[in-house]
């Protein structure tokens, strides 16, 4: 195959259709960044979602892309190559992904972090035998039964189920949906990670059905609680950290506005056989002030609080948000005290995360000894040259008198 003629395949028909991109593309590409952005796109076919062979004005070829017509991302790299992105080249890829998670002895991880792993806009992410994916843009979405059977043969799963209900789908024209592609995966799922058993909700629950970013920031927490002590776990959904914390801890408060999350947080006390651990419904913002109020003190408190800051445009409201509650947290930690605080907001950067934590250790009067800086988990592995691949991080503190 010559320059320029890579072949797209959509939905079973083959063409060879080509876009050709600006040269401010093209540099980014060759500096690793995968997406091309509308603005940057000279000449496309403009007419249905696939691959394409890309081009720069000469005519040179760039690689072969994802191609979402309506979309402000016109276009995610997959290779430089001329190949042909078949079922065999999806699951090549997907099994190198899987390779590079060797040794993740916990049964539930994330297999593929899309852009992360090469591979734009494919989540696949595993709970034991099944795996659950997201196909995130209009071009992979084309291409979909290619993707599940690479899936199949590189993971070998018992069922496929399609997280399409994320709302960046609506960004490509897609629906949002909730679709079975091959054999069942059960409604809930027993998950084992760092020996904490707990439950997972594929169809229902948030992301994939759980929080596999803090697999990681879970283990390290269970081990940095001293026995016998007071822990607070505000933000808790189904208890994971919760639960990590209760097999050291004393006793535990596990906090969360929703009380459909607290019932499945003591359905996996309960699986665990942990009883010192109290479900509270609250607004963690109120509770806070009412714990500081009276002058309660915690030896270890998780903060791991949903997204404040979802658009650039709400970034100083957010930051306050997340320094109140951070504020408030210091003031509450027992001499010698952990909190593991974190943040899921992309738009919110490790840079200023961290001037927060500064500016509310600062305000809260108290010292306190940075002992690690962390982010998500192996599996969901941070490109320096893409940094869309980082969203979490994280900041575990002790309060030293
Ligand atoms: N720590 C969890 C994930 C937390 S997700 C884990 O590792 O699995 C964020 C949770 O915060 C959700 O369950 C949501 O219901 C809860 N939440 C959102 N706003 C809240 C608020 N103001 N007060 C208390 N909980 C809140």
């Amino acid at each position: 195959m010559t320059a320029g003629q890579a072949v797209g395949r959509s939905g079973g028909r083959t063409a060879v259709r080509t876009v050709v991109v600006s040269a401010k593309a093209a540099a980014r590409w060759a500096a690793g960044h995968p997406w091309i952005y509308r603005t940057d796109v000279y000449a496309e076919p403009r007419d249905e979602p696939g691959i394409m062979a890309v081009t720069d004005r000469r005519g040179r070829h760039l690689g072969q892309a994802l191609y979402s017509p309506t979309s402000e991302i016109r276009l995610r790299f997959l290779t430089r190559g001329t190949e042909s992105v078949d079922a065999g080249w999806w699951s090549a890829r997907i099994a190198a992904a899987a390779a590079r998670r060797a040794g993740i002895s916990d049964s539930a991880y994330r297999v593929v972090h899309a852009e992360g792993d090469g591979l734009p806009s494919l989540i696949v992410d595993r709970y034991g035998p099944w795996v659950v994916a997201q196909l995130l843009s209009a071009g992979l979405e084309s291409v979909r039964d290619d993707v599940v059977a690479g899936i199949r043969s590189a993971l070998d799963p018992e069922g496929i189920l399609l997280r399409n209900d994320a709302g960046i789908r609506r960004h490509e024209g897609l629906p949002l949906e909730v679709v079975p592609a091959y054999g069942t995966v059960p409604d809930v799922v027993e998950v084992m990670e760092n020996g904490i058993r707990y439950l997972a909700a594929p169809a229902t629950g948030q992301k994939t059905g759980a929080f596999l970013d803090q697999r990681e920031n879970r283990a390290l927490v269970g081990a940095h609680v001293a026995t016998g002590g007071r822990a607070l776990d505000l933000f808790t959904y189904h208890g994971s950290f919760a639960l990590h914390l209760a097999r050291s801890a004393g006793q535990v408060l596990a906090v969360d506005s929703s009380e459909e999350a607290l019932e499945r947080g003591r359905q996996n006390a309960t699986l665990n056989g942990l009883s010192n651990i109290a479900w509270r419904e609250a607004n963690a913002f109120d509770l806070l002030r009412e714990l500081e109020r009276q002058a309660e003190r915690f030896d270890a408190i998780v903060l791991d609080p949903p997204a404040f800051a979802k658009t650039k445009d709400n970034l100083t409201r957010a930051v306050a948000g997340y320094k109140e509650i951070n504020l408030r947290a210091m003031r509450l930690l027992a001499p010698n005290g952990v909190l593991f605080t974190c943040s899921c907001s992309y738009h919110l950067s490790r840079a200023a995360f961290a001037d927060m934590l500064a500016a509310a250790a600062h305000d809260s009067g108290r010292r306190l000894e940075l002992l690690r800086w962390t982010g998500a988990g192996r599996d969901h592995p941070e490109i320096l040259n893409v940094p869309e691949t980082g969203y979490l991080k994280g900041a575990l503190l002790r309060a030293v008198e």
